[in-house]
């Protein structure tokens, strides 16, 4: 016979040392009580803990890790209302806009910007503020997924745009495009997709941004990743040279494209945010596009951007978390794994991830552990973060490329407890 259940509130202050709010720890009891799972209430209440959004170390070697919300960057917000729609000026209501649009215009070397909730929003906005109802015209190379269910073609249909596709998966010419924009009438917007997940190699032809601008129609250059200026001159040693071909805002505009669009927690390592930079008039139709109003970032998104820009403006890559561990090379990393003490020190592979260059490996050094030990890392030791790990041919590797400096204490402390 099983033992008799305790009660379900018995049960939950049981556990109230864990810090879980009372009435969740119910919920779990009443739970745990109708599956007759009540003697394992820790071990579910450690499972309720971890499903919390949290902190994590990132020891994968994935620059932009998608399911660890892509750039770690974490500026502190306090409780003080801001600013946000309030000109200090003249105490009128301002935009929220204004000021987060002139630093990124200052750093895209365009007329105007404006900033919404992620790239897909400015893609959305930028096709229904600009060619709703017409034609848009569009390499049949770059009908691609971007993840999740965003598929250019599909979105390019929510926005009551129509579909102009040109040339073929792996050639498309400007003459494609020319006789495309002869051809149909209402064709009123040139898009450009950058392949950011993925290449197409071999017998390929491709079209680029300084032709397309000859032609008559806007054109729009959706870059995705959100490199700011392909000469970075916010790094001392300059452009990595694994960035090679990679297209930036600033040079993209100077090539002639009347829009760029791109994600601000990409290449640019900042919030989750899509950034819409270029001609003025056309920007001012996507701010008036009530579009605008459904995608607005919120006050802690604009902050924090607005702090990354002025990192960007004083050229202090050094304090952008994602290009400093971009730069780091392998002296730089070698003695705080050698403080690690354990396992055994190996080249690997670091990626930067989150769907941009899908080609590129950056060289790095890390730690092998004889064994798949990710899931006792994932736990965290003592009330450390979760190490979350690469494991690969079952072993276990930690790139410390990718592990805030500031974590090594408690990497060592995690990598001590697992022997
Ligand atoms: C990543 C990407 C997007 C989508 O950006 P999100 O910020 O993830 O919404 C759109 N276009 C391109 C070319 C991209 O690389």
């Amino acid at each position: 016979m099983e033992k008799k259940p305790p009660s379900v509130n018995d049960l939950a202050l049981s556990m109230q040392d864990s810090g879980i709010p009372h009435d969740l720890l119910v919920r779990e009891a009443r739970l745990a009580i109708s599956e007759g799972d009540w003697e394992n209430m820790g071990e579910r209440v450690e499972r309720l803990q971890r499903s919390f959004v949290q902190p994590v170390i990132n020891a994968t070697g994935v620059l932009l890790h998608t399911n660890l919300g892509r750039a770690s960057w974490g500026i502190p917000h306090s409780n003080f209302s801001s600013n946000i729609e309030l000109d200090l000026e003249n105490g009128n209501r301002g935009s929220r806009q204004t000021n987060i649009g002139n630093l990124f215009a200052q750093l895209c070397g365009s007329e105007s910007a404006m900033v919404v909730n992620n790239c897909s929003s400015a893609v959305l906005l930028v096709l229904s503020a600009l060619a709703s109802n017409k034609g848009v015209v569009i390499s049949r190379s770059e009908l691609v997924e971007i993840g999740g269910s965003f598929r250019v073609p599909e979105i390019l249909e929510l926005s009551g745009a129509h579909l102009i596709e040109v040339g073929t998966t792996n050639k498309t010419r400007a003459v494609d495009y020319q006789k495309a924009i002869d051809a149909h009438r209402n064709a009123g917007m040139t898009l450009k997709v950058h392949q950011s997940n993925y290449k197409i190699v071999g017998f390929t032809e491709e079209t680029t941004v300084d032709e397309l601008a000859l032609l008559d129609i806007p054109l729009v250059v959706d870059i995705g990743s959100g490199l700011l200026d392909s000469n970075c001159p916010w790094l001392n040693s300059g452009a990595p040279k694994w960035l090679a071909g990679e297209p930036a805002a600033k040079q993209t505009l100077l090539n002639g494209a009347d829009l760029v669009t791109f994600s601000g927690d990409k290449l640019l390592g900042g919030p989750q945010a899509g950034i819409i930079a270029g001609k003025a008039d056309l920007v001012e139709k996507c701010l008036r596009h009530p579009f605008a109003r459904v995608l607005r970032p919120g006050s802690h998104t604009l902050v924090s951007l607005q702090e990354l820009a002025l990192r960007y403006l004083h050229r202090d890559g050094d304090r952008i978390p994602f290009w400093k561990m971009a730069c780091l090379n392998e002296d730089e990393l070698l003695p705080r794994i050698k403080k690690m003490n354990t396992g055994q020190i190996v080249s690997m592979d670091s990626i930067p991830g989150g769907g941009t260059l899908p080609t590129v490996v950056i060289p790095s050094v890390g730690l092998k552990l004889p064994g798949d030990r990710s899931k006792e890392l994932r736990r965290g030791f003592n009330g450390g973060l979760p190490i979350i790990t690469r494991v690969q041919d079952g072993d276990t590797y930690l790139d410390f490329r990718t592990i805030n400096p500031s974590h090594d204490e408690m990497v060592a402390a995690s990598l001590q407890n697992l022997d």
